[in-house]
């Protein structure tokens, strides 16, 4: 069996108020039209897929895909959706025996919907997956608002896509449809005379229409956060200023270092980049690099989190920990967290810090060096 799928994302989506077109939207990091895609390219019984496009999209189609397992080509669409699949059809290799027609506006789709379609399909011909209505249902008057019947809800099923076909049963309802626009595809198989089964589609699979759908979908598709650790330590020697955030701590000694040796900054530079794996802050700003000598702490995380900004990550909240025998760090804790808050652009309350002693052991504990450990917490997604 060799399953074709034809992608239909001819439509402006002009219900959601954007100026771009709907299939081009960004849902966490991808757009609706590559998610569909995706929900496919992934699926092991699909051969192949066409995507129908509006004829000015068309041009640009592999780019707006990207790169896809399976082989993908675009089309560009007609003036009715009928046409549009029409287009489609026309472009799927000889082979294909079983279609799936899509609407590239219900990126949810998964992979258990396009098994019960395909299952069904190749047992009966034609299968739709839907939903049952659990509201009551009422037939309304177009223009005067007015209920004129109840339909039993018993008989009323909400069609999704995707709808299957065998390739010859789709061919010849195509071939005798009498022209009339039709909203799905089993509507084409019901006017030519043919059978169309329902299959249980699924609640999520819902088409995106209005600009409600369009924040749930992207809230649907927000990434799970992601957190990054750093460690840093330096010696500490005389006749350098302890720096810690950009905050000075009084006191005899210092952090020996290329740069201005701030443990703190540079240990959380390394979990910021480390949540989104950015590399580590040896690869971004070398000790050797004159660039950065002597370059502030505070202006290497500033960096940081500029280089995960461009992946689309956003910082959410951080914790870091300084470890160093003398002096205590308690006074100066507050500013350090304003100072980081600032760099990192979030609250205050968003980031913590603590000081504490090593217990007199090793090198920390025996006062010739200064450690810090962060954590970084990032949400967004990857572009
Ligand atoms: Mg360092």
């Amino acid at each position: 069996m060799f399953v074709g799928v034809i992608i239909v994302a001819g439509g402006r989506g002009l219900r959601l108020g954007s100026s771009q077109p709907k299939q081009l939207l960004d849902l966490g990091g991808r757009t609706m039209l590559q998610r569909s895609v995706a929900a496919f390219d992934v699926h092991p019984r699909v051969s192949e897929i066409v995507v129908v496009l509006p004829a000015d999209l068309e041009p640009a189609g592999a780019s707006l895909i990207g790169p896809t397992a399976r082989p993908c080509v675009c089309v560009a669409g007609g003036a009715r959706r009928q046409d549009s699949v029409r287009a489609g059809f026309e472009q799927l290799s000889a082979e294909v025996d079983l279609v799936l027609i899509h609407d590239a506006a219900r990126p949810f789709v998964d992979g258990a919907v396009i098994d019960r379609v395909i299952d069904a399909a190749r047992e009966w011909g034609a299968a739709v997956p839907a939903m049952a209505a659990r509201d009551t249902v009422k037939r309304v008057a177009d223009d005067s608002g007015i209920v004129t019947a109840t339909i039993p809800r018993g008989e009323v099923w909400l069609a999704q896509t995707p709808q299957g076909f065998g390739r010859g049963v789709l061919a010849a309802a195509m071939a005798g449809s009498a022209g009339d626009d039709v909203t799905d595809e089993a509507m084409l198989v019901e006017q030519s005379g043919g059978t169309v089964h329902v299959v249980e589609g699924d609640a999520r699979n819902v088409k995106i229409t209005t600009a409600a759908d369009l924040s749930a979908a992207r809230l649907a598709f927000a990434s799970a956060p992601r957190v990054g650790t750093g460690y840093d330590l330096h010696r500490l020697v005389e006749g350098r200023a302890l720096v810690l955030a950009g905050v000075t701590v009084p006191f005899e000694r210092g952090p020996l270092g290329h740069s201005d040796g701030d443990v703190l900054c540079h240990a959380l530079t390394d979990a910021v980049l480390g949540a989104a794996c950015a590399g580590d802050i040896g690869q971004h700003f070398s000790n050797v690099d004159p660039r950065w000598k002597d370059a502030p702490g505070l202006d290497l995380l500033r960096r940081a989190v500029a280089i995960v900004r461009e992946q689309g990550w956003t910082v959410s909240s951080a914790d870091v920990t300084v470890i160093l025998e003398r002096p205590r760090l308690a006074p100066h804790l507050d500013e350090i967290r304003r100072r980081l808050a600032e760099v990192l652009g979030v609250e205050v309350d968003a980031v913590g810090a603590k000081g504490k002693t090593n217990e007199g052991v090793d090198a920390v504990g025996r006062g010739e060096a200064i450690a810090a450990h962060a954590v970084a917490v990032l949400t967004g997604g990857a572009r």
